[in-house]
């Protein structure tokens, strides 16, 4: 196995419960070695498969509904429990464990979805963060990599040794960071705002159907009002019918749109025409209710005058 509770992943999104103390502490870098091994010989196999916390991104759902030949409804109701990521209050969902705290995929001969396995389990025991240096917060992000060392982990005592360049490969750690990256960026970009900041409800529902169910999401683009809002492109739209991958893509375009008010989609003319005239009639409003306000309080000025006047 090369997965346990710690594993790796850009730390930022996921809510994994890691011990500090297990962390290395050395700034690593893609050309460093890693000597690490695992395999069905080591007396440890698959202990690291329980008491696991594991964030699913909507890649990992996606890959792993193929083997199990599931709808996105399905698999959410039988392999997730819903969680916030990390630091955020972006709501998502993490694999579900079995009675025992166990993943439900593993047995005593390994992972049985193995090539299917998620993004978190790839990357462990490496992990990956990203800095950005005091005052630097607008240039790109440094990304490094960090060993994480658990005791019971006897991978770390195999001689097998690589780069983590080599080890990325390997694991198929390029391929998930690329389907990952979009999505991760609009979760690290939420987590910057901090806690302070909180979405409203329907953003949390949207960004909880385009980040778990992509076949709920479908059937909101071409079944619901969201072609009269936005205007897209006919060639994305063939395309986001039928491809689930080309789907997540363009949901992470209308996540950033919906969320920070990007120019990743774009809105129809009429309908922001629309929403400045309700904006206007809304102000029209307020200020006759003002005037009518301050015609009351003028009005009961006078009667209070003239009731003094009569006591005279
Ligand atoms: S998905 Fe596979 S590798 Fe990951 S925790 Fe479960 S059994 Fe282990
Ligand atoms: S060597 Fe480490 S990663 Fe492999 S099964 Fe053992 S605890 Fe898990």
């Amino acid at each position: 196995m090369t997965e346990s509770k710690n594993a790796g992943q850009p730390e930022i999104p996921f809510s994994k419960e890691r011990n500090p103390t297990n962390i290395q502490p050395a700034k690593l870098t893609a050309d460093s070695k890693l000597k690490f091994r695992c395999h069905p010989g080591v007396s440890c196999f698959t202990a690291c498969c329980g008491d696991i916390n594991i964030i699913l991104t909507p890649y990992d759902i996606l890959r792993l509904r193929r083997p199990l030949n599931l709808t996105a409804d399905e698999f959410l109701l039988r392999f997730t429990t819903p969680t916030y990521l990390e630091k955020t209050d972006l709501p998502g969902v993490k694999l579900h464990l079995d009675e025992n705290g166990r993943c439900p995929f593993v047995t005593e001969e390994g992972c049985t979805i193995y090539p299917y396995r998620p993004t978190t389990c790839r990357y462990y025991p490496v992990g990956m963060s990203y800095f950005h240096p005091a005052g630097q917060e607008n240039q790109p992000a440094e990304e490094f990599y960090f060993l994480i060392k658990e005791p019971h982990c006897k991978g770390h005592e195999e001689p097998n040794e690589q780069t983590i360049g080599q080890w990325r490969i390997d694991q198929g750690i390029d391929e998930s960071d690329a389907m990952n990256q979009g999505w991760m960026e609009i979760v690290m970009r939420r987590k910057s705002f901090g806690q302070q900041a909180t979405l409203s409800e329907p953003a949390k529902k949207i960004f909880f159907m385009v980040s778990t169910d992509l076949d709920k999401f479908r059937s909101f683009i071409f079944e619901s009002s969201f072609l009269d809002t936005y205007e897209v492109e006919q060639e994305t739209l063939d395309k986001i019918k039928t491809d689930d991958i080309a789907l997540m893509m363009f949901g992470n375009r209308y996540l950033a749109s919906s969320l920070f008010g990007t120019n990743d989609l774009k809105i129809r003319p009429e309908k922001i025409k629309a929403k400045v005239e309700a904006h206007k009639g809304s102000q029209q409003d307020a200020e006759k209710k003002a005037e009518e306000t301050y015609r009351e309080l003028v009005a009961a000025r006078d009667e209070m005058l003239k009731a003094k006047e009569a006591d005279k």
